[in-house]
């Protein structure tokens, strides 16, 4: 055929320049395009040789070839499957839907050049990645079930020739002379890593040539090289696809490696398989910690996505719900479209389902590790804060979500935790409702003052001093049927009704006696408390500050301030245990000694349940007073 220089078609020319002359970072991203597109080629040869026996009558071992020539700096790509003829390599390498340059250029100029990868593959444009690393790209190719050879040369901007060529087998290579700037692809190990990275799981082995071996090569390096380059650079079997029994745990663990960078190994590994609407296999992975940017809103989260054996992308944050975003693994379906984009992603039902199939397989793990004791105690500790999340945000999953927290409680031993069904199980009869305290340590809330009646009646409290916790107070609403309720706020009651009522009196009664005592006292307080009453949560303490039922504790202010929020001042009420001698004995004062007593019993309140006392040296001085007498 004669030799004619054409023009790219102005959208080519264009795409072309948008593609090379992006800033996007990654141009390592065209060997897994050729890759794919080699892999394609041979699945396309393949599968037409089921029927036409004469295309496959070479007995063609199938396979991917990538050499490389240092000395000319050249990488070749080459397979041995379907091939091109010169309307083929018209068509493909020299034409594309004029509106999908369009919507490439739109999408290119809204996301920037970091979105390169997926419009790539979104558009079908991903030969044209060559450009990114080459300034020459020669293609030479013959069909099979033809006879003749030809090539496709373009620097890209003087356009592109297609002529006839030389070739002996059938299929197809992809000569790429690559700029100067580009020539670590030459590299075995670089090129061994982006094949491991991105196209390890093509289900073709893909080798190594060096083309250029210097003729002074010495016998050791030629052995350790031609051993290499024996080898094919890719597994090409996806370790998700394999049943659990005949994979090693080792193997799991590196994959989990390679995938996460997190050389620990996986605490928990859970291959999956879904099925039924979509099918789909899964190999999901939880680590053993948290890693430092879990709670960064950025940070990348989500499932590594193949298609049937093709790469699509990591960090797929739709295939998780983000309670779980500490999940790391791969989902591999048959039922998407090869060339998803993440924005397809975004609304597709298919992906919506498995999010949901995987959601509920983890789920039912974590149920699972529950009733091993100790170990789901390692998991709670590393990723408890990020669960909790869930019960906020995920209100299908909520119910599930909080049979899996634990909380430490009043009782139980520091470090330990229970889970609310134990609690709710260990309640005296008479407790109607699940009691807890917010603090920020957890020893603090042990020696809060507001558990005292509740610990006399038997009633254990569930410690909150997990940031999250508060926050949270109000998604978890109840639990089997009983009511959060914290100590530290409103009015709680303690025991039986009939010992709830014969408090009652008796507290009205205090009350009375005391009323000249909270009179001074309200007055004193003023600008500190909004009220001073006699207390039913305090056993051995004098006194205690607690909050309106719906008020922020003061643990939680202090987080908020902290966070530079506006935080609404809300005065606490100050509660005295009538019952107490001390109170008796300072209502019985009088003058500037009542007045520094008064003062006194307020800081101590603050100092029993961990917050700072406005003036410290006034309070020392007061105490040193107090001793002297
Ligand atoms: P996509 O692969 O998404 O269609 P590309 O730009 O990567 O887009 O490739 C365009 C077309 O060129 C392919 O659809 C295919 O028909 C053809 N092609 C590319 N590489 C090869 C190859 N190695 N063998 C056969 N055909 C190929």
């Amino acid at each position: 055929m004669e030799a004619k220089k054409q023009e790219f078609k102005a959208e080519i020319a264009e795409m072309l320049d948008l593609v090379v002359n992006s800033l996007y970072s990654k141009k390592e991203i065209f060997l897994r395009e050729l890759v794919s597109n080699a892999s394609d080629a041979v699945d396309r040869a393949k599968y037409l040789g089921l029927t036409q026996k004469e295309l496959v009558a070479d007995n063609p071992d199938w396979a991917i070839e990538i050499a490389v020539d240092r000395t000319a700096k050249t990488m070749m790509v080459t397979d041995n499957g379907i091939g091109m003829d010169a309307a083929d390599l018209e068509k493909s390498l020299g034409t594309i839907a004029s509106s999908g340059t369009k919507a490439f250029r739109q999408a290119l100029k809204e996301k920037g050049g970091e979105a390169l990868p997926e419009l790539i593959g979104q558009f079908g444009v991903g030969f044209y990645a060559a450009f990114m690393v080459a300034d020459r790209v020669r293609v030479v190719t013959k069909k099979r079930g033809t006879d003749a050879a030809f090539q496709w040369e373009s620097d890209m901007t003087g356009g592109y020739v297609i002529s006839d060529a030389e070739r002996a087998d059938y299929g197809t290579s992809v000569m790429l002379h690559l700029r100067d700037d580009q020539v670590e692809y030459l590299d075995y190990w670089r090129v061994a890593d982006l094949v491991k990275k991105y196209s390890d799981f093509i289900a073709y082995p893909i080798r190594f040539r060096t083309v250029d071996v210097p003729k002074d090569e010495k016998d050791d390096d030629r052995k350790s090289r031609e051993e290499r380059e024996a080898k094919p650079m890719n597994t090409m079997v996806a370790l998700w696809k394999r049943a659990r029994k005949d994979v090693k745990d080792e193997e799991y663990a590196e994959f989990y490696k390679h995938l996460t960078h997190d050389y620990d190994g996986p605490f928990e590994t859970i291959p999956f398989s879904g099925e039924g609407q979509v099918e789909f296999k899964a190999l999901l992975f939880i680590p053993k910690k948290a890693t430092m940017d879990l709670f960064v809103p950025q940070q990348k989260r989500g499932l590594s996505l193949y298609v049937r054996n093709v790469f699509i992308g990591d960090d797929i944050e739709m295939l998780l719900p983000q309670w779980l975003r500490f999940v790391k693994g791969v989902v591999d379906s048959s039922d998407l479209p090869l060339n998803v984009s993440r924005e397809m992603l975004q609304d597709d039902a298919v992906i919506a389902k498995i999010k949901s199939a995987v959601t509920a397989k983890i789920l039912s793990s974590l149920e699972d590790l529950k009733k091993k004791g100790d170990r789901y105690d390692e998991f709670f500790n590393a990723f408890g804060t990020v669960l909790k999340e869930g019960v906020h945000t995920d209100w299908e999953h909520a119910d599930r979500i909080k049979k899996l927290l634990k909380y430490p409680t009043a009782r139980s031993d520091a470090g330990r935790r229970v889970f609310l069904e134990d609690y709710v199980k260990d309640m005296p009869s008479d407790q109607k409702d699940i009691y807890y305290i917010c603090a920020e340590r957890e020893e603090d809330a042990r020696r809060a003052p507001q558990l005292e009646q509740a610990r006399k009646h038997g009633c254990d409290v569930l410690l909150f001093c997990d940031p999250v916790d508060e926050y949270l107070t109000e998604s978890l609403r109840e639990f089997d049927g009983k009511k959060f309720v914290d100590v530290a706020k409103g009015d709680v009651q303690f025991g039986s009704d009939d010992e709830k009522k014969a408090e009652k009196s008796a507290n009205e009664k205090a009350a009375g006696e005391l009323r000249p005592f909270i009179e001074t006292v309200k007055k004193q307080l003023d600008k500190d408390v909004s009220d001073v009453r006699v207390s039913t949560r305090l056993a051995e303490s004098p006194c205690c500050l607690v909050a309106r039922e719906y008020a922020l504790s003061p643990a939680m202010v202090r987080m908020m301030k902290a966070m530079h929020q506006d935080v609404p001042e809300e005065k606490r009420i100050l509660e005295l245990n009538a019952a107490h001698p001390l109170v008796r004995k300072v209502a019985a004062l009088a003058g500037d000694e009542q007045k520094d007593a008064i003062s006194l019993l307020y800081d101590s309140a603050l100092i029993a349940e961990g917050s700072p006392i406005a003036d410290g040296a006034k309070f020392t001085k007061l105490l040193a007073n107090l001793m002297l007498k």
